[in-house]
């Protein structure tokens, strides 16, 4: 390639690149163009032919200072030669350091805090004479700084002027001030709105109306219909739909609270004949009501007379519990009174009990006639020596004669046993139920042999006897031990000595009679 096309494709570049023709961009474009070329142009390696005979440091600082011309080597040069003349180079120095200060002041002031706090740390290193490590280490910062530094930011706040801010952020402020009242009224409109919505929900009635739910729709969805006059009828009639809700609502209450009311009495009146108790528990149900009355001055008419119902009903209740109470009480002294008469009279019944000798079934003689009169055979067996026999009789089996026909079968079974007895005895002979199915026979003047001709007698009357019960026939028999006084020494041994034999014919078999 020749030289020439090289200039010319060195001058295209320029021309590509939009850069002007002066001899420093047209050396670099002509170098690079015959680089390209691989041509070797003598001018075009001038600057590292005479930095190449520099010593490595300075050579180093060229590299820093990306030093590419002969033009940018000239300078670092006469920069150099300079700082030898030491007045030129303090003056300079000085005017620099004043000149960076200022910057850094400038800088401290701006918007970036990261920037302020290094400015402010630099101004503070340059007025504590620093070495050169410490300046270079602050340069190093400064680098790190407008490397990282991210600018965009503007952008995204909407400021695109970067070059008039302040203009910029007036212009955004402004919009913010104008949006701001827009939002501020819409959001005022907002609240409005559904403070008026559910102003229309019926405080009493448990549903909300068709229509009502609409329209709360309809202002919920759009606030800004509030401002339209058009809304202000429907709102009226809204508001009038949800009074008429209540209302019923309360009238709906108040025909169950009737109902509540009437249910109450009933169990008020319930409580008054239960106890003497309830007089205190409605006196606790009027004063829960005084306490309501009270309360609910402001409450709705048609709760007051509800309320004033009930209140009545209580003092009336109040006043009929109270009377019955002392009616009660009345009624009850009398009853104390007629209970204690019966007491008294149980006592004279169990007394006269006491005294009667017969016995209540048989009407034979009972036990204790039975003792009494075994007394008087004594004595008149010790001073008489009036002799007598004893003999003792127990039905067979009469536990079955309950168990099978029953207690009132038993009782009449009883009952003619003891016709059967009387009637074989003698006038003279004392016969008495001894207790339970067991009789005693005290024959005077009789010895063992008559006592068992007698006991024989009842046994075989017995056992043909036809028992009748509510037309079954029981069959009975018994079984009878006997003694005799004179065989005896002691009235007490005469009567073991016959219960004795009584017990022996029940061994053997029952429906016997046993003396031995
Ligand atoms: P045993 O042949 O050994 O005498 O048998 P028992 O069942 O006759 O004798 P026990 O002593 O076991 O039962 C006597 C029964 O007599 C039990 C009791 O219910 C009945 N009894 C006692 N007094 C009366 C009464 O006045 N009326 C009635 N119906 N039963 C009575
Ligand atoms: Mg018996
Ligand atoms: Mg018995």
């Amino acid at each position: 390639m020749t030289i020439q096309t090289i200039i010319n494709k060195a001058i295209k570049r320029l021309e590509d690149e939009g850069k002007l023709l002066t001899p420093d961009f047209y050396a670099e474009a002509f170098c690079k163009e015959a680089s390209i070329a691989k041509t070797n142009v003598e001018d075009c390696s001038h600057l590292q032919k005479y930095t190449s005979t520099l010593n490595k440091e300075f050579q180093k600082e060229l590299q820093q200072y990306r030093i590419k011309t002969m033009n940018e080597l000239t300078r670092f040069l006469v920069g150099r030669l300079n700082r030898t003349n030491q007045s030129v180079c303090s003056e300079t120095l000085e005017a620099q350091m004043m000149f960076t200060k200022r910057v850094l002041q400038v800088v401290a002031e701006l918007h970036n805090k990261e920037a302020s706090i290094l400015a402010d740390k630099s101004l503070a290193l340059l007025d504590s004479n620093p070495n050169i490590a410490q300046i270079e280490q602050f340069r190093q910062h400064w680098t790190n700084f407008i490397t990282t530094y991210d600018s965009s930011f503007l952008q995204k706040i909407g400021i695109k002027d970067k070059n008039d801010l302040k203009k910029s952020i007036e212009s955004i402020e402004m919009n913010c001030l104008a949006s701001d009242s827009d939002l501020i009224a819409s959001e005022a409109m907002h609240n409005v709105a559904s403070l008026l919505v559910s102003s229309l929900v019926p405080s009493i009635a448990s549903s909300v109306n068709d229509k009502i739910a609409n329209l709360s729709h309809k202002i919920r969805r759009k606030p800004e219909l509030l401002s339209s006059p058009a809304i202000e009828d429907e709102i009226k009639e809204a508001i009038k739909l949800r009074i008429a809700l209540d209302k019923d609502s309360v009238k709906e209450m108040i025909e169950s609270l009737d109902g509540v009311l009437d249910k109450l009495s009933i169990r008020l009146i319930e409580m008054i004949e239960r106890s003497d108790k309830s007089t205190v528990e409605i006196e606790e149900i009027k004063k829960e009501l005084e306490k309501h009355n009270e309360e609910s001055e402001s409450s709705k008419i048609n709760f007051k007379i509800a309320h004033k119902k009930l209140y009545t009903l209580a003092l009336a209740l109040e006043e009929s519990t109270k009377n019955l109470s002392v009616d009660l009480n009345e009624h009850n002294n009398e009853v104390k009174t007629l209970s204690k008469k019966i007491e008294k009279l149980e006592r004279q019944l169990d007394e006269a009990r006491a005294e009667s000798k017969e016995d209540f079934l048989t009407k034979l003689y009972n036990k204790r006639a039975l003792d009494e009169f075994l007394a008087v055979k004594e004595a008149e067996f010790e001073r008489y020596k009036h002799n007598y026999s004893i003999v003792m009789l127990d039905i067979d089996h009469f536990k079955s004669v309950n168990d099978n026909y029953g207690h009132d079968a038993g009782d009449a079974v009883l009952y003619a046993f003891a016709k059967i007895i009387k009637n074989e005895a003698r006038t003279v002979d004392i016969i008495g139920r001894f207790g339970g199915e067991e009789f005693m026979a005290l024959l005077s003047e009789t010895d063992a042999k008559g006592g068992v001709i007698f006991a024989e007698k009842v046994r075989k009357h017995v056992q043909k006897a036809k028992f009748m019960y509510k037309g079954k026939r029981i069959e009975v028999t018994v079984s009878a031990g006997v003694s005799e006084r004179e065989r005896h020494s002691s009235l007490d041994n005469a009567v073991k000595y016959a219960d004795d034999n009584l017990y022996k014919a029940k061994n053997n078999g029952r429906n016997q009679v046993v003396y031995k």
